[in-house]
């Protein structure tokens, strides 16, 4: 995610993350405050424990024959009896501190299975089932008012009777087991269950949030993947309002019914079944072959689990949930693989945020199950707290993600919709240029027809007035010769003679010109292919441009011998022509004297002949450079340039099997280079 949108998002992620933080912060809520500890008496450590229904209890202070041992450790929970039936009991002396006081007691919250419990054999509560949700969970701590007249100043005896609802599972109890003043210990005992009443309707809130927010995103469009997120979605939406059903008690389920048992199983295998759906589609596009057995696997469970029920004893389902469990844990593995390869392959910023929501919620559920096997010793609120921090930064983050989809979705719609806009102009353009072209072709084209019809015209009259001046520079010397003696008519034929020669000079240079200008002219995309020598062009090229270089720059010719090139020479000489004129554009005219233009034919390594054009101009700035042979691309004012010359000479070099090539910088000048394969006869 680039850093300014993540910069954006983290004041709302704290502002939702802050209750928790605080929370977090006053996590010693449950842990019990010092000045307590006088008023208080804990009941944690070893219990006496003995399965069955209650035989013996009768005497239970003075029996103990039988007894096995259940640690409570006090810290959080205690495991590891299995049977239908089972009582606890402990001993205790009750301090002089707590005599004659209306009592307290608290015990924290019991799992599949409901607890009651005795002092001195008589009940003095049990837990509420009212209270249970998913996985039969009494939340929080209970507490329940002890009469004082019922313990005895020496010996007492706390029992506890387990009734297992679920056989085979383990029980679970949040072994904190107090006995204090009713009147310290109640301020402390609201405190610590509302916290954690808070942190579960938090974690309940953002649950539900993310589930509008998917439900949104997956509203939108039915393409086939999205049909098969919508179904997932759907699944875990129904599964969400169960699970909030069952934990705000509109749900009428009682805690420990095989019905429940059932249900509850049957929402897990289909939130599972959820998570890797969207996770492949997500991260893949589709759905893999791997996915496809996993639908099979979650079929299958599920299947079991309602047969099960239906048929058979209740252990079944839980061996099954046992199984399924740890396939939960393999599915999990396989999302992170899967997200992460995703994240270092794409390196998009939403997979980032998917990555970071999906470790979040990896991270929480490793907190609660260190926890749950006693790696971690801490209190139950502690854990809870570090469970929604990242429960509550993974939904965030998920929101976030979402939030992102649905932005990259509408920016890519809009995206389209414009390129397909931007195509229809360009492929207008596009026309337009060629239409533009073709009439300028067409403009050239009778441009050169004039000019080779100009120069036959000039090329007759020229035949006889070069034939007469070449007749006349003979004949005048020799006229002045025989008129030896007078001096006057001798010196006048002399000086007729000059001038009779310096016409005939000048009638040559008109007849060189007709003939370069009838070879530049008759150009044209047909011409007939010929060897070409491309000094000759040059040479050609650079007289006809002479006299206008000649105003801007120095003029260096470094003509070496090249092989032939098959061409033809008005067109290349058009090549030339062009370069030579664009050149000298290139250079101020106050400059004359530090301009350098050089005209340069060579032979490169590999055989192919180089022409190149080269000036101390203005240079072009690399941004022109890539459109400079883009017809109509022009920097130069109107008149003075079309912007058609390099692109038609690009089409003639083309059409030979050549390449122009521009070297160029700013204020220092051009090399413009005319690479040619050599004629291979
Ligand atoms: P025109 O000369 O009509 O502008 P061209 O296609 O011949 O069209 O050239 C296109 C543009 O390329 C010119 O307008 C100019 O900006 C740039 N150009 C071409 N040759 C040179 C050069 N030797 N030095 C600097 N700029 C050049």
């Amino acid at each position: 995610m680039p850093i300014d949108t993540l910069a954006r998002r983290l004041p709302l992620l704290l502002a939702v993350a802050a209750p928790f933080l605080v929370c977090w912060l006053f996590i010693d809520a449950y842990v019990l405050p010092a000045h307590l500890e006088p008023y208080v008496l804990h009941l944690n450590g070893t219990w006496k424990l003995q399965e069955g229904d209650g035989v013996g209890w009768a005497e239970p202070a003075y029996d103990d024959s039988g007894w096995g041992e259940i640690r409570f450790p006090g810290g959080y929970s205690s495991q590891g009896y299995r049977a239908s039936q089972a009582w606890a009991r402990k001993r205790f002396e009750l301090p002089a501190s707590l005599r004659d006081k209306p009592l307290l007691l608290t015990m924290g919250g019991m799992r599949t299975s409901r607890v009651t419990l005795f002092v001195n054999g008589h009940e003095v509560g049990r837990t509420d089932e009212s209270f249970r949700g998913l996985k039969g969970e009494v939340d929080g701590l209970e507490a329940w008012r002890v009469d004082s007249r019922e313990l005895l100043p020496g010996s007492n005896v706390l029992a506890v009777r387990f009734e297992w609802t679920l056989p085979g599972n383990d029980g679970v109890l949040d072994g904190r087991m107090l006995l204090g003043a009713q009147e310290q210990l109640t301020p402390y005992y609201l405190r610590a269950s509302d916290i954690r009443q808070f942190f579960q309707n938090g974690a309940l809130a953002l649950f539900a949030f993310m589930l509008l927010l998917l439900g949104m995103f997956m509203s939108r469009k039915a393409d086939p993947s999205r049909r098969a997120l919508r179904r997932s979605t759907v699944f875990v939406v129904a599964s969400a309002a169960f699970y909030l059903g069952a934990r705000t008690g509109l749900l009428p389920l009682r805690q420990s019914s095989p019905l429940t048992f059932t249900i509850l199983s049957l929402t897990v295998v289909g939130i599972v079944w959820a998570i890797i759906e969207f996770s492949q589609h997500y991260c893949l596009g589709h759905v893999t072959r791997g996915g496809k057995a996993h639908r099979a696997v979650c079929g299958v469970f599920a299947g079991a689990f309602l047969a099960v029920q239906v048929l058979g004893p209740l252990e079944g389902p839980v061996v099954l949930y046992r199984l399924f469990a740890l396939y939960i844990f393999a599915s999990v593995l396989y999302v992170s693989g899967l997200t992460t390869a995703t994240l270092l392959r794409r390196q998009r910023s939403s997979d980032a945020v998917f990555a970071a929501a999906i470790f979040c919620m990896l991270g929480a559920g490793v907190v609660d199950l260190l926890t749950d096997l006693y790696v971690f010793q801490a209190p139950r609120l502690f854990s809870v707290s570090v469970i929604n921090l990242g429960l509550c930064v993974g939904v965030l983050l998920i929101a976030d993600f979402i939030q992102l989809s649905y932005v990259n979705e509408t920016l890519s719609a809009n995206l389209a919709r414009s390129n397909a806009e931007l195509a229809v102009a360009l492929a207008r353009a596009e026309d337009a240029a060629r239409l533009k072209s073709a009439l300028l072709a067409e403009r050239l084209a009778s441009v050169g027809t004039l000019a080779t019809g100009v120069a036959h015209e000039i090329n007759n009259p020229m035949a006889y007035v070069t034939a007469n001046l070449t007749f006349l520079s003979k004949q005048l010397p020799e006229l002045a010769h025989c008129a030896e003696g007078d001096e006057a008519v001798k010196e006048e034929l002399a000086e007729l003679g000059q001038v009779a020669t310096e016409s005939l000079e000048g009638a040559r240079r008109v007849n060189q010109i007709v003939k370069e200008l009838r070879l530049f002219a008759r150009g044209g995309g047909d011409e007939r292919l010929e060897a070409v020598d491309v000094r000759t062009v040059a040479r050609r090229s650079l007289n006809l441009a002479l006299h206008e270089l000649e105003q801007r720059a120095r003029i260096i010719q470094e003509l070496e011998e090249v092989p032939r090139v098959l061409g033809s020479e008005s067109q290349l000489g058009q090549v030339c022509l062009n370069l030579l004129l664009n050149a000298g554009q290139a250079m101020t005219k106050e400059d004359t004297d530090r301009n350098e233009l050089i005209l340069r034919t060579r032979r490169r390594e590999d055989g192919w002949v180089m022409l190149e054009v080269a000036d101390t101009g203005c240079g072009i700035p690399p941004e022109d450079q890539r459109r400079l042979f883009d017809p109509f691309f022009t920097t130069k004012q109107t008149g003075e340039g079309m912007g058609m010359g390099l692109s038609i000479c690009h089409g003639i070099v083309k059409r030979l099997g050549g390449e122009i090539q521009v070297e160029s910088a700013v204020g220092k000048g051009s090399v413009f280079r005319v690479v040619l394969p050599p004629h291979a006869a």
